[in-house]
């Protein structure tokens, strides 16, 4: 097998801004395997939050030899070499899991999800996320969004409430809430909390800094909405440690490693009674089809990262009127535009 990287900047459609930063682009690395006359694609989206550069990810695939692996079915054993060739790099080895798990599904001819063994038309529906801004910008993204039946808003700074009052006020669609550990406190998360709870939002994503594991277990205790863990939860060994805190967790491919991985995690989150999310980072048409063609065994998705940008080079899983689709072709389904 043979493992060549290439760079590309997805434009973001709106300027994006969550409570940690404000992004125009977001810069990516493609991964192509090659064998057999078969060409796998990956996908890195790395995040500064994980440690992650677009420096870091090509200095570590710079390292990956897969050279002398003659059969990409050996999954775990192809997957561990890469796992331990350094620590963290979650971006870059989801790039690789991706990859691989794209020739395995173009070299039998058949779609991941079939090969998984699960039924390609039971996609759940997926959130279109709001990024903030001012109110009166965040209402005309609303009203753009208009095929969307799910919302998910991001909050976390000092004006919350006047988005979400002016948000409500326009749309009855259902909202989820995303603070991205943007709540410091414990009784400010909550006195947030019930309040969204009134305007009947649906749960709430990460309400405080994933460090402060025992302040949202207070919170959970008292919370009249659901928590969901994001930042809180990156590998599968962060999951048992979660139950106690949240409803259910968001698993995304950057974060994780890939698909091996996720598969991991959506069964030990159901063996801890979580609810099972997949998201995304910002990424092109290849993260998301990946990550979709795990969809038929989730709760919600929040898989959007292709629908934000402007110049997607691939087109694959797509939503339509929010419903997540899954395209017929093998592997994870994409072609080039
Ligand atoms: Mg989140």
């Amino acid at each position: 097998m043979k493992l060549i990287i290439r760079h590309y900047s997805l434009q973001l459609r709106h300027t994006f801004t969550i409570s940690r930063g404000t992004y125009t682009s977001i810069p990516v690395v493609f991964v192509e395997v090659h064998h057999e006359g078969i060409v796998g694609i990956g996908e890195a989206s790395p995040s500064s939050r994980y440690g992650e550069t677009v420096e870091t990810v090509e200095a570590f695939l710079r390292k990956v030899d897969l050279e002398p692996f003659e059969n990409p079915f050996i999954i775990d054993t192809v997957l561990e070499y890469v796992r331990d060739i350094a620590p963290g790099n979650t971006a870059a080895k989801a790039a690789v899991d991706i990859a691989v798990h794209d020739w395995i599904g173009k070299k039998l001819g058949i779609p991941l999800y079939r090969f998984l063994g699960l039924e390609g038309r039971k996609t759940p529906y997926s959130s279109y996320t709001i990024g903030i801004d001012t109110p009166a910008r965040m209402v005309e993204k609303v009203n753009e969004a208009a095929e969307y039946p799910i919302l998910k808003i991001k909050l976390g700074l000092d004006n919350d409430r006047e988005i979400m009052t002016a948000i409500r006020d326009v749309t009855r669609k259902t909202l989820r809430v995303d603070a991205n550990e943007g709540w410091k406190t414990r009784e400010i998360a909550l006195e947030r909390i019930q309040w969204l709870a009134e305007l009947g939002c649906e749960f709430v994503e990460q309400p405080m800094p994933a460090s402060q594991i025992d302040d949202i277990t207070w919170l959970h205790e008292r919370s009249p909405l659901p928590l969901i863990a994001d930042e809180s939860v990156v590998r599968l060994e962060d999951i048992p440690n979660l139950a106690r805190a949240y409803d259910g967790i968001n698993i995304k491919l950057m974060k994780c490693t890939g698909i091996r991985e996720a598969l991991k995690m959506i069964n030990a989150a159901r063996a801890s009674r979580l609810k099972v999310m997949m998201g995304c980072m910002v990424e092109s048409s290849v993260g998301i089809s990946a990550a979709a063609q795990l969809s038929p065994l989730i709760d919600f998705a929040d898989l959007d990262g292709a629908a934000l940008i402007s110049n997607d080079p691939y087109e694959g899983a797509y939503i339509e009127k929010g419903r997540l689709r899954l395209p017929d072709r093998p592997g994870i389904g994409v072609k080039e535009r």
